[in-house]
């Protein structure tokens, strides 16, 4: 089989092999319903609660403290539905940002159809908020703020602390989707005064298909999942065992190599910008090394599409994404590069390199051989190219 080579970590990574091992038992022999009393019960039952020991530590929380959902998506909507309905119509303005992932824009949008107000922050050529436009748009009737530590698309950070500071001095609830930093950045959230907080196994080499919401102890929530009482009634549906231990796992391998990842992926984060940036002319960073995941990079080709790029590199076995992986095949540009004002002639062109724990050094060496070509090429026949460029 022909090697590959995947730039494409922030839509999904590959499954840790101790998180697999930690799997196992739990797909073969033991295979009791967590909430049953007798034996078979009670041995899931321990997994269950040991993983969410994990999930907790690796966000300094209690372990009273975190719902398992099915997704990081199912986590933002949990959040932000089950505050609200919580909360009746008492307060019924929430804050976001135009630079969410579509799991948080797709569900403000629902609750602005059902009556409620949400303001989208603008951000800045990098991508942050401005926090005195944060204040500025807090009313009495503000319920909550809704802001993203990481951004899938450019990486970029939020001034969380201080956003958290705000909330509480504000006495307004505070969410962030932590989807793409839990694993990979330390996050504490009593340092950084959060209330909800999203994440997902699969972004940090645990199994698709499972999540957790962190809660803060006393946030009133409904539920938006009815049924049974798992997780203390505030998510119904039988536990998903396997991939709770998991994701279990997958806390536990990050709070173990964190330190080290994080200097391996921001050394050859380096490397793969000054290598593209020496090797191609004409091209746009999109994100920055300071507020910036260590393992994201989004790069703008000039007078090229996206998509015939990412097509060319494909079959010459590199993956990448073009605008946010859920989008991907939609051409309309996306709304992060917009919110930051990529200019016209590089948004169509951008480029997400995401990496990750199994990227090499060599891996980078290829992407630097194969992409110059291409680039050349589809500039030749682009109308938007000009060779005196
Ligand atoms: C991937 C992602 C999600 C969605 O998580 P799923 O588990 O795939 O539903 C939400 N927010 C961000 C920032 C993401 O990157």
């Amino acid at each position: 089989m022909k090697k590959l080579y995947y730039f494409d970590y922030n839509a999904t990574t590959p499954l840790h092999s101790e998180v697999l091992d930690a799997m196992m038992p739990y797909l073969k022999d033991r295979y009791g319903n967590p909430s049953s009393s007798h034996i078979f019960g009670r041995e899931t039952r321990a997994a269950v609660e040991k993983a969410r020991e994990m999930v907790a530590k690796i966000l300094g929380a209690d372990p009273s403290e975190i719902v398992f959902t099915s997704c990081g998506s199912e986590s933002n909507n949990l959040a932000l539905k089950g505050l609200f309905s919580a909360h009746c119509k008492a307060k019924n303005h929430i804050i976001t940002s135009s630079i969410e992932h579509p799991a948080i824009l797709s569900t403000c949008s629902f609750l602005e159809e059902s009556g409620y107000k949400v303001t989208y922050l603008p951000v800045d050529g990098n991508g942050r908020i401005s926090l005195s436009k944060l204040k500025e748009s807090i009313t009495e009737k503000t319920l909550l703020i809704s802001i993203m530590h990481g951004n899938n698309e450019i990486g970029v950070l939020q001034p969380i602390a201080e956003i958290g500071e705000i909330a509480r001095e504000k006495e307004v609830f505070f969410h962030t989707d932590a989807v793409q930093t839990t694993g990979k950045i330390h996050i504490d959230v009593n340092q950084i005064k959060v209330d909800l907080l999203s994440l997902s196994a699969h972004k940090f080499y645990g199994p698709k298909g499972i999540g957790a919401l962190y809660i803060r102890k006393g946030t009133e929530m409904h539920s938006i999942i009815h049924g049974g009482h798992q997780e203390k009634n505030r998510r119904a549906g039988t536990e998903n065992v396997a991939g709770i231990a998991g994701l279990g796992m997958a806390c536990e391998i990050a709070m173990r190599d964190m330190d080290k990842e994080f200097k391996h992926l921001i050394t050859l984060k380096e490397k793969l910008c000054n290598g593209l940036m020496k090797k191609i002319p004409k091209i746009r960073i999109n994100c920055s090394f300071e507020n910036c995941m260590p393992n994201t990079l989004n790069v703008g080709f000039l007078a090229i599409e996206g998509e015939s790029l990412l097509i060319n590199l494909d079959l010459k076995g590199i993956a990448v994404s073009t605008g946010s992986a859920c989008s991907s095949g939609s051409v309309e540009p996306s709304h992060v590069l917009k919110a930051i004002g990529v200019p016209v002639e590089y948004i169509q062109g951008s480029i997400r390199f995401s990496i990750g724990r199994f990227t090499t050094s060599e891996d980078t060496d290829y992407l630097f051989e194969v992409l110059p070509p291409i680039v050349e090429r589809l500039r030749s026949m682009s109308p938007l190219w000009d060779d005196k460029q």
